[in-house]
C-alpha cells in the first residue's frame, strides 16, 4: 500500500528534462524539489560558464575551469557532456550514482545534445518541455534579465534546433500556465514510479 504519492519504492528512476533556455525548466524543478525534497533530487552538473548573480556553487552548478573539465572528459567521468552557448556542461556519473544510492529519483536538466547521448545507453524517462510560443519564450528570456539582446537572439536560434529533437522524448508538455505544468510534470513522476518496470503493454487486442 502506498503511503505517499512519491517515494514508496526506494528505487530511484532517472528522468531527463530538456527545454529551450527560458522555457521555465529551472522554475518547474524548483517547485518539484520544494514539494518532494526527500524523494527527488536534481543532479548538479559541471560547467565552465561563469556563475550568474545569486547562483551558488555545488547547488546550481559545479563551476570549473576548461582545463578541469577537459581532464574529466579524458578520465571518462561524464555520462554525457556538451558545449552549449560556448561553454561546457556535463553530468558526472558519480553524482548520479550518489543520488540514486539514496533511493531518490534523479533528474538531469540538460540540453538535447546531452539527452541524445543518454538515450538508448542508460534507462531513463525523457521529458521535453515546450514554451507556449517563440514570442512568449522571447518575453521570458527578457524578463529573466540574465542575458543581453545578442545572447537572447542566440538562445532563440538554438531553441528552434532543440525543438527538432522533441519527437524523440517519452513525454511532451507545454509550459503555458505554470500551475498546470507543475501538476502535469508531477503526475509523470508519480505515474512512472507506479509503472510496472518489467512490462509495457503494446495495447494489442
Ligand atoms: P529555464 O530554466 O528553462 O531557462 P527559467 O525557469 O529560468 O527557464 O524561466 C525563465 C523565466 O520565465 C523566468 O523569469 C520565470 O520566472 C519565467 N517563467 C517560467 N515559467 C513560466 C510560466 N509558465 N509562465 C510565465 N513565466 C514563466
Ligand atoms: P544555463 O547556462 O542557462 O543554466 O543552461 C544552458 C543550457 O545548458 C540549458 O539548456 C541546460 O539544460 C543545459 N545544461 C545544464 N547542465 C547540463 C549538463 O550537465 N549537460 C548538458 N548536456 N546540458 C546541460
Amino acid at each position: 500500500m502506498s503511503k505517499k504519492v512519491l517515494g514508496n519504492t526506494g528505487r530511484g528512476l532517472l528522468f531527463v528534462i530538456s527545454a529551450p533556455a527560458g522555457t521555465g525548466k529551472s522554475t518547474l524543478m524548483e517547485m518539484i524539489l520544494e514539494e518532494f525534497p526527500d524523494e527527488v533530487a536534481e543532479s548538479c552538473s559541471c560547467t565552465t560558464r561563469q556563475p550568474r548573480p545569486g547562483e551558488i556553487a555545488k547547488k546550481h552548478y559545479e563551476f570549473i575551469t576548461i582545463e578541469a573539465f577537459e581532464e574529466k572528459i579524458a578520465n571518462k567521468e561524464f555520462i554525457e557532456y556538451a558545449k552549449v552557448f560556448g561553454n561546457y556542461y556535463g553530468t558526472r556519473k558519480e553524482e548520479v550514482e550518489r543520488l540514486q544510492r539514496q533511493g531518490k529519483h534523479v533528474v538531469l536538466v540538460i540540453d538535447t545534445q546531452g539527452a541524445m547521448q543518454i538515450m538508448g545507453q542508460v534507462p531513463a524517462l525523457f521529458i521535453f518541455v515546450f514554451p507556449p510560443s517563440m514570442d512568449e519564450l522571447r518575453r521570458r528570456l527578457f524578463k529573466r534579465k540574465t542575458e543581453d539582446e545578442e545572447k537572447i537572439q542566440e538562445r532563440l536560434l538554438v531553441a528552434k534546433q532543440e525543438l527538432a529533437f522533441a519527437s524523440r522524448y517519452d513525454y511532451q508538455i507545454v509550459n503555458d500556465d505554470l500551475t498546470i505544468t507543475h501538476q502535469v510534470l508531477k503526475s509523470i513522476f508519480i505515474a512512472e514510479e507506479h509503472h510496472n518496470p518489467t512490462f509495457r503493454s503494446k495495447g494489442e487486442s
